[in-house]
């Protein structure tokens, strides 16, 4: 990880699970970003007492109330965090906010594909096409050719269950809204990293593993479990992170920085 230098980070569903555990090791690192945005639909709610109580001990951390589905949220969100920049670009965009439902095949639903496409594939386009400008200013604040985290990129929290070629685990979870919603949300990953390569940003689609959260918890079904902590999880995606280069723009790789198939 010493090679990954972020002078900002934005996660998205930063409240609890995965989006949780990055903050967290975040301000955690031996050169911390001087700002981390965590961004989550209900700042003052339950579910973000966690995080709250962060906020309360690292005044790096600023929480942003962000919805991903509402393009009004995301533009709000993007003004107070260009505000708090001051004339700094966002080093980092990982979009992390997901959903899932457990629909199979048969019993999957024009509302259910819906909102889940709209939450886990549109979030993340509107989210990279309104944080473009903040981006594109980290990289040209760090001057010199290469792509890297450390310059300006966009993860986007993508699924092994979203690969085609490889497909995993459908006779124990069909998930068909989900499984799509993460194949276009590669397929907006390749489209992303071809566009903003000019703009010097990296773009990957990132698998953070079997992981024990509330989503990787609904997968448990009694004999198979989430093998993975989150700790474990986002340890190895950060790792990854701290690995890349200009090659690996439009990819889809594991936690484990393992090249997964479309
Ligand atoms: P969780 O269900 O634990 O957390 C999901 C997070 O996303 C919550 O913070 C939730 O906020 C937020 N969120 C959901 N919808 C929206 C929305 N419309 N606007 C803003 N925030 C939203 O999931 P994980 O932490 O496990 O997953 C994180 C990412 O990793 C997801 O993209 C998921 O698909 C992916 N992933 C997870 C795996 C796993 O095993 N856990 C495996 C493969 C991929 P709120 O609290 O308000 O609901």
């Amino acid at each position: 990880m010493a090679g990954l230098r972020v002078h900002s980070v934005l996660v998205t569903g930063a409240n609890r699970g995965i989006g949780l555990g990055l903050v967290q090791h975040f301000l955690g690192m031996p050169n911390p970003p001087q700002w981390v945005f965590a961004a989550c639909r209900a700042p003052t709610g339950q579910r973000a007492q966690e995080l709250r109580h962060l906020a309360s001990k690292h005044c790096n951390l600023v929480i942003i109330p962000l919805e991903v589905t509402d393009p009004a949220s995301i533009k709000a969100a993007a003004a107070q965090v260009g505000e708090h920049l001051g004339g700094s670009g966002l080093t980092l965009l990982i979009n992390n906010a997901g959903m899932v439902i457990l629909n199979a095949l048969d019993n999957e639903t024009l509302e259910d594909m819906a909102c889940v496409y709209t939450t886990n594939t549109i979030g993340p386009l509107l989210m990279g096409q309104e944080f473009l400008p903040l981006l594109k200013k980290a990289d040209q604040g760090r001057p010199g050719p290469a792509l890297s985290c450390s310059k300006a990129a966009i993860i986007n929290m993508s699924s092994y269950t979203g690969s085609i070629e490889d497909l995993n685990l459908f006779d124990t979870a069909q998930i068909v809204s989900y499984r799509c919603s993460k194949a276009a949300l590669n397929m907006l990953t390749k489209c992303q990293s071809l566009r903003y390569k000019e703009d010097g940003i990296l773009c990957i689609a990132l698998h953070p593993g079997w992981v024990q959260t509330d989503m990787g918890n609904m997968g448990d079904t009694g004999s198979q479990k989430p093998p993975l902590t989150v700790d474990e999880s986002v340890q190895g995606m950060l790792k990854v992170l701290s690995s890349l280069s200009e090659k690996d723009t439009g990819t889809f790789l594991s936690w484990e920085g393992k090249v997964i198939p479309w």
